[in-house]
C-alpha cells in the first residue's frame, strides 16, 4: 500500500503497488464506515491479497477484498525507518507507471518489498538513505550514469571532480565539459561508490564505504536528480531531511 486517501463521506482511494501492474488507483467503497470489511488492512506499507474489479474504459478499480499478508510492524515504531519509509512510498507512487510491463512491475514490486523489509529490520542512517533512493531510481528504470560521460560514452578520466548534469542523467568528461552549464561538481570516488550500492541487494547495503563530503555529494546529487524526475518538491522530504541528515550530515 503506497497511499491512502480519504474520499467522500465513507470511501477511501488506495494507490497500490502490485507485481502485475506496477501502480494500481483503487476505490474501497464504505471503507471508513463498516470496521469488518477491510478490518486493519488498508494501512500503510502493508502487504495485501487484494480482489480488485476495473471495468473497461474506468481509471479507477473498485476494491472487493483484501488480505494482510505482511505488516511491517517495526518500521511504524521507529522515526527514522517510518520517515524513510514515507519518503520511499512517495517517491513509488509518484513515478511508477500505472500498467507498467509485467517484468518492470515485477522487478519493482520486488526492490521494494526487500527495501521495506531492511529498514524494518535496521534504523536507517544517511547513508542507506542515499543508497536506497538510488536503488528506487533503478528500480523505476531511472539509474543515473555513473561510470562514462552521458554524451560520448567515453572515460572519467583526469581531474578529480567531474560535473554531473541532472537534466542529462550524468557526468561529463573532459571533452564534452564546457563551461557555464548547469552542472554539479562531484569527485569520481562518489560515483564510483553509488555504482557499488548498485550492485547490493537492500538488505547489504551496509557494506558499502560511503561517509563525509561524499556522502554529501552523493545526498545533493540524489535529491536533485530525483527531484528533477518527480518535478517537485515530495511531502515527505522535509520530514525526511530533519530526522535523518541533521543527525548524519556534517554542516555545510
Ligand atoms: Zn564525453
Amino acid at each position: 500500500m503506497l497511499r491512502v486517501v480519504e474520499f467522500g463521506e465513507s470511501d477511501l482511494i488506495l494507490h497500490l503497488l502490485t507485481p502485475e501492474t506496477s501502480r494500481l488507483t483503487a476505490i474501497a467503497r464504505h471503507a471508513r464506515r463498516s470496521r469488518k470489511r477491510f478490518a486493519g488492512t488498508l494501512d500503510l506499507f502493508n502487504r495485501l491479497r487484494i480482489t480488485a474489479v476495473r471495468r473497461s474504459g474506468s481509471a479507477m478499480a473498485r476494491l472487493e477484498q483484501a488480505t494482510l499478508v505482511e505488516s511491517l510492524a517495526e518500521l511504524r515504531r521507529d522515526t527514522a525507518r517510518f520517515a524513510l519509509g514515507c519518503y520511499l512510498l512517495e517517491l513509488l507512487g509518484r513515478l511508477a507507471p500505472e500498467g507498467g510491463a509485467r517484468a518492470d512491475s515485477r522487478r519493482l514490486f520486488a526492490f521494494t518489498l526487500s527495501a521495506l523489509r531492511a529498514l524494518d529490520a535496521r534504523s536507517p542512517d544517511a547513508r542507506l538513505r542515499v543508497l536506497l533512493e538510488l536503488r528506487a531510481l533503478d528500480a523505476l528504470g531511472l539509474r543515473p550514469e555513473l561510470e562514462a560521460c552521458v554524451r560520448c560514452g567515453g572515460a572519467l578520466e583526469g581531474s578529480e571532480e567531474v560535473p554531473f548534469l541532472v537534466a542529462e542523467g550524468g557526468p561529463l568528461c573532459t571533452s564534452c565539459a564546457a563551461a557555464g552549464e548547469d552542472a554539479l561538481g562531484i569527485h569520481l570516488g562518489t560515483l564510483r561508490a553509488l555504482a557499488v550500492g548498485l550492485r547490493f541487494a537492500p538488505e547489504q547495503l551496509g557494506r558499502v564505504a560511503l561517509s563525509g563530503p561524499a556522502l554529501r555529494e552523493a545526498r545533493l546529487l540524489l535529491s536533485r536528480f530525483a527531484r528533477f524526475h518527480v518535478g517537485l518538491e515530495l511531502q515527505s522530504e522535509r520530514f525526511l531531511n530533519e530526522i535523518i541528515s541533521s543527525a548524519d550530515l556534517p554542516a555545510g
